[in-house]
């Protein structure tokens, strides 16, 4: 069996809501939230499908970037591989696109690796969780992102959701450090017992985060993620002697050999998984397999993602049996999609489709409907 073609979808779905993180919004409902959808096609017939989430304002890859790669450099150079040998595609795109501390335009190369997986799951029938060969959950608990400019606003929100059926909530921090205690006392107090940690975004230096973790540590959080810019390892060292909370890894940790690293130097007490950041499925699950052979907490995460990487992320993070609710918001911001049949969810619970692959099918009218021509053929 061999990989016969690749097409790539530039699209732009429309949006509800604007998700603003310490370097302004990633996507507005005038642009929309913009992908890259990719479709493989086997010599057999067999096809997959899978999904860029550039967010440009969280990493530096966009719509143009994710797309060039694709068609120009990722596309011819895994046509004609064998799509169960993934180690080797990864090679293959590895060769084009060196990877350095992340896996080398990591988004765009896990749209590729979600349809490479989706095509062998379909070839043999079976769904992605069996291809992953676990099944410690059946569902994954969704957390509803909360990102507000005021207490006030913040538990207005966190109330909504909390009625909505939500009981994990991820606040962002470090837009207006001043303000960040009240908002996450806010959050806390309307979420009624529900699960909440903060996440800065790199947004904090290190004297502000350890304040703010002894201040989020007296309100009852436990865990906090991402507090201190990527290259600030003397400073993360620093924080973790001066703070009892977990600190969870994002943007610091985005390939295995990172994980490796910060292990080895005892840095490591968490992390964010995200499909996007470290390249697809096939890096993900042997990190997530590290962490837990580690004893690091592991906390499900994505970057907005529409429903194909929405899918792919349920079926890991229920393989890995993630038990705190994940911050997979793509169903907050992304007001319609291309899916045929909308995705199973029970209350804020998403459910792991039963159908072969993926378990979701792509109505390529609907997709045509959100075509976006970027320029480059
Ligand atoms: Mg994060």
């Amino acid at each position: 069996m061999k990989i016969a073609t690749i097409e790539v979808f530039p699209i732009a779905l429309p949006m509800k809501a604007v998700l603003t993180l310490p370097r302004g919004a990633s996507h507005t409902p005038d642009v929309g939230r913009r992908s890259s959808v990719v479709k493989i096609t086997a010599d057999d017939g067999t096809v997959g499908w899978g999904e860029s989430m550039p967010s440009p304002r969280w990493s530096a890859e966009t719509l143009e970037s994710c797309v060039a790669a694709q068609r120009r450099y990722l596309g011819p150079a895994v046509i004609g591989h064998d799509p169960f040998d993934i180690a080797g595609l990864h090679a293959r795109m590895d060769r084009e696109l060196a990877p350095l501390f992340d896996p080398g335009q990591p988004i765009a190369k896990a749209a590729i690796d979600i349809a490479v997986h989706d095509l062998v799951c379909r070839k043999l029938g079976i769904t992605l969780q069996s291809w992953l060969g676990a099944k410690r959950r059946g569902s994954v608990q969704l957390a509803r992102l909360v990102s507000a400019g005021s207490a006030e606003d913040a538990a207005r929100i966190t109330r909504d959701a909390h009625a909505q059926g939500f009981r994990g909530f991820k606040v962002k921090v470090g837009h207006a450090p001043e303000k960040d205690e009240a908002i996450v006392a806010a959050v806390i107090e309307a979420a009624q017992g529900g699960y909440v940690w903060p996440d800065a975004n790199q947004g904090y230096d290190v004297e502000t985060a350890i304040a703010k973790s002894r201040a989020f540590e007296r309100l009852g959080i436990t865990l906090f993620e991402q507090p201190l810019p990527v290259t600030d390892i003397a400073g993360l060292q620093r924080l973790m002697r001066s703070t009892g909370l977990t600190i969870a890894l994002d943007e610091s940790v985005l390939s295995a050999p990172m994980l490796l690293d910060f292990l080895k130097r005892d840095l490591v007490q968490g992390i964010a998984i995200k499909l996007g950041k470290v390249g697809g499925i096939h890096h993900a699950r042997r990190i997530c397999d590290m962490a837990q052979a580690a004893g690091v907490r592991l906390i499900g995460s994505g970057l907005m993602d529409p429903p194909l990487g929405f899918a792919a992320s349920v079926h890991l993070f229920a393989a890995y049996g993630m038990d705190l609710p994940v911050d997979l918001n793509g169903p907050q911001h992304i007001a319609e999609d291309y899916l045929a049949a909308p995705f199973a969810m029970r209350g804020q619970e998403a459910l792991v489709p039963e159908g072969p692959g993926l378990g979701v099918t792509v109505d390529e009218a609907k997709l045509s409907r959100f075509a976006l021509d970027v320029g480059l053929r």
